[in-house]
């Protein structure tokens, strides 16, 4: 017998094929590696990637689930570099998409009805911007909906919110109220509260009940759950406790691998707090690591608070303000960079960024680091480009919103004017300096299409270009929303591409980005979000496999 061996062993090296979990085929992928390559087919085994190329090498595999794309694009999961994810109480109600005053006061009545006389409303997400009144909701509105329950809404963004008359009492606010240092409590022609308090809500909704841990863990698993249909494989959560970041870990442990990939930063909140943590940039695993440490340096730009080098337009002597003395940020960047961490701080207007990247620049002289990948989150309005080249030497990164240009254009279009509102939330200009550049949505909205959309066409929810200059190519849109995302938290060897070696988390879209006319970017859907090779979602009107 021995002599069919040889024979017999050639045979089965021809036409033997190696075990594997999941193969597609016949697809447009697009695997975001560093020559932006394109390819056919793609083999997945044990939560990697095993091959990529042509039609062929599907023979060489015997997978256990086939999916046909019939033609469909595929690109790398989408990783956004900064969201705020939040589980919320049964208080709440999401605003984001509400269309006018009206709809708002209905989602009021209906909260009002369900909790009861006397009970907490909150909520999130309006902006006037979106609202066919075309003004933002004030106090009398909510009193119109719900005289008997206090009312406190957050507009997008976060850094204004509009409470009603009943909120106000209970949180002791009145027309003699002082103004909070940092904030605004707005009044009208008539020195009465219309309701709207700037970076300083904090005073009303201290007063709303907290809700169970409970409630707002299973809350958190389930909004986590829902970015997998909007092609969102990796999150990096732009802000926890440490103690936040405990809820963070019990979900992960519970049932990481139905969720996306998640990093978390941890808010700076002292150097012996952040010690008790015990943990630091990095720690984790895959599936749920420690980010950077956050600070919020300056106000966000929908007050307008964010602290600008140029007075805002038609405010005289007004520009915005920094949250924490100077002295402060530059000796937490000095520890928090001794300290081995990563610095990721929000920084949104030029005057925030220079001294930022001043106080990095410092701490990193007095104590050089490797690889520290300090980055900015947010990065509104252009610094002086002696800053981008600064950042670019430094190793300085920037989280970007290409986003903001197209949701908050009503913002910046009232407070900005000349160069400062055309290179708002400016792409290609930094990333000609030498700046590293990775995209996120900050959940305004947290669609990363609306980012693309944006980023490849400046275009405001107007239509109006801003700055064409500072457009990306669909290529570098789709690249900062995957390949560069992933460095920001370490992990371009193993995700943002789609290439042997690397995680299989990858997203199947409706249509072409590559061809498409941009005016339909949003129009695209997401049909399969893949995550460690197993998909996690599936559009439900899609056709099973
Ligand atoms: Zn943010």
């Amino acid at each position: 017998m021995g002599h069919f061996l040889p024979a017999l062993l050639i045979a089965t090296a021809c036409t033997s094929t190696e075990p594997a979990d999941l193969l597609l085929h016949n697809g447009k992928i697009v695997t975001s590696d560093e020559r932006f390559g394109l390819a056919e087919a793609l083999v997945v085994r044990g939560g990697y990637i095993v091959a990529v190329g042509g039609e062929e090498i599907a023979s060489r595999y015997d997978p256990a689930q086939v999916i046909d794309l019939e033609g469909r694009t595929v690109i790398p999961g989408f990783i956004d570099t900064h969201t705020h994810i939040r589980g919320r109480s049964r208080r709440h109600l999401e605003l984001a998409g509400v269309q006018s005053i009206a709809e708002l006061q209905e989602r009021v009545r209906a909260k009002a009805a369900e909790l009861g006389e006397g009970e907490w409303i909150t909520g999130y997400g309006w902006s006037e911007d979106e609202l066919a009144e075309g003004r933002r909701p004030l106090r009398w509105d909510l009193d119109d909906a719900a005289p008997l329950n206090p009312v406190i809404l957050t507009r997008a963004g976060g850094h204004s919110a509009v409470s009603n008359s009943r909120a106000l009492t209970l949180a002791g606010i009145d027309e003699n109220t002082p103004q909070p240092e940092g904030g605004v409590i707005e009044h009208d022609r008539n020195g009465r509260l219309n309701g709207v308090i700037r970076e300083r809500a904090g005073l009303v909704s201290r007063m709303v009940p907290d809700a169970t841990e409970d409630e707002i863990e299973e809350s958190l698993a389930r909004m986590l759950r829902d970015q997998l249909a909007l092609g969102i494989t990796s999150l990096i959560q732009a802000g926890e406790t440490p103690e936040g970041y405990a809820m963070w870990e019990r979900i992960y442990a519970a049932r990481g691998e139905e969720l996306p990939r998640a990093t978390v930063q941890i808010r700076w909140v002292g150097s012996d707090r952040l010690a008790a943590f015990g943990r630091r940039t990095g720690d984790g695993d895959d599936r749920l690591r420690v980010g950077a440490v956050k600070v919020l340096v300056d106000g966000g730009f929908t007050g307008p608070a964010a602290y600008t080098r140029e007075p805002y337009k038609g405010q005289p002597g007004y520009r915005g303000s920094l949250n924490l003395p100077v002295e402060e940020l530059y000796a937490l960047v000095d520890t928090a960079n001794r300290l081995g961490w990563q610095l990721g701080f929000h920084a949104i207007g030029d005057s925030a960024i220079v001294l930022t990247v001043d106080a990095f620049a410092q701490a990193l002289a007095a104590h050089p680091r490797d690889d520290h990948r300090h980055y900015l989150n947010h990065f509104t309005v252009s610094p002086p480009v002696g800053t981008l080249d600064r950042m670019a030497a430094l190793g300085i990164a920037v989280a970007q919103q290409p986003n903001f240009t197209y949701t908050l254009e009503g913002r910046y279009v009232a407070n900005l004017e000349g160069d400062r509102l055309a290179h708002n939330n400016p792409l290609k200009l930094p990333m000609d300096r030498g700046v590293f550049m990775g995209l996120g949505s900050d959940i305004l909205p947290i669609g990363p299409l609306v980012g693309v959309y944006a980023a490849v066409t400046r275009k405001g929810m107007s239509g109006e270009v801003y700055g064409p200059e500072e457009r990306l190519t669909m290529a570098e849109a789709i690249t900062g929303y995957t390949r560069h995302a992933a460095w920001f938290t370490f992990e371009e060897r193993t995700k943002g591409s789609l290439e042997p070696g690397k995680l299989a988390d990858l997203v199947v879209l409706s249509d072409d980005l590559l061809t498409i006319d941009p005016e339909r970017i949003m129009d695209v859907e997401v049909e399969m979000t893949v995550v460690g090779g197993k998909v996690l979602y599936r559009r439900p009107d899609t056709p099973r496999q």
